[in-house]
């Protein structure tokens, strides 16, 4: 069976257009299964396999809340590798092609922290970055979380076989609790269940084993 449209949730009309241009029309299982209840502002977890689709579901849902006239911080993204963060950049680029003046910054190690400073200081609406620079930049006080209202752990298993576990408390710390908190995962081991019991609220359980 095939899946449903982009079109059968409530996105907006801008995002939509860009979707039907990339020629995404089919929702993947896990982005049909999560984007529903990610919209309605729920706390999610996703399980899924790499391909699976897991950036859309979390980059859609924090675009379509995104308000692009308020030039602060509104999302961050967590990810393992600088690697992964500028692939995940790149795919909320792409997603966001029809939302004029969006400024989304990649903020990982390996990479000058001053250059950084910098841009943090013209600011930005979406930040993607790994978990140990950013509790850096928090330790400096040049990253501001405090408008932050959807926060992403992307590849959380991954994060925390890292040993990014203290780092990702740290960060938490500094984003209001009144968030939405989504959380996408290859593998669900007991660590992650304890990660998310912590700072999550009331999560949605989506698991899909397809690649579709
Ligand atoms: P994951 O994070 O689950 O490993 P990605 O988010 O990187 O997967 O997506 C894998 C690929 O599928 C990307 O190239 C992305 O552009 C593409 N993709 C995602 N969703 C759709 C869709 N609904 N229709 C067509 N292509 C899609
Ligand atoms: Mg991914």
């Amino acid at each position: 069976m095939s899946q449903p449209t982009f079109d059968s949730i409530s996105l907006r009309t801008e995002l939509l257009e860009n979707l039907a241009s990339l020629q995404y029309h089919n929702m993947t299982d896990i982005q049909a299964q999560s984007l529903p209840a990610i919209i309605q502002g729920r706390d999610v977890i996703a399980q899924g396999k790499t391909g699976s689709g897991k950036t859309a579901a979390f980059g859609l849902g924090l675009l379509n809340k995104l308000n692009v006239k308020k030039f602060r911080i509104q999302s961050l993204v967590l990810c393992p590798t600088r690697e992964l963060a500028e692939q995940v950049a790149a795919e909320l680029r792409k997603l966001a092609r029809t939302i004029h003046n969006i400024k989304i910054l990649t903020l990982c190690g390996g990479v000058p922290i001053g250059k950084q400073i910098d841009s943090l200081y013209h600011g930005a609406h979406i930040i993607v970055g790994t978990p140990g620079r950013i509790e850096d930049h928090l330790n400096r006080q040049t990253l501001d979380l405090s408008f932050v209202d959807t926060f992403v752990l992307d590849e959380a298993d991954r994060m925390l076989e890292m040993g990014f576990q203290s780092a990702i408390d740290a960060v938490v710390e500094q984003i209001p609790t009144q968030r939405q908190t989504l959380l996408f995962s290859a593998t669900f081991p007991e660590k992650i269940e304890a990660i998310s019991a912590s700072i999550m609220h009331q999560p949605i359980m989506v698991k899909v084993e397809s690649n579709h």
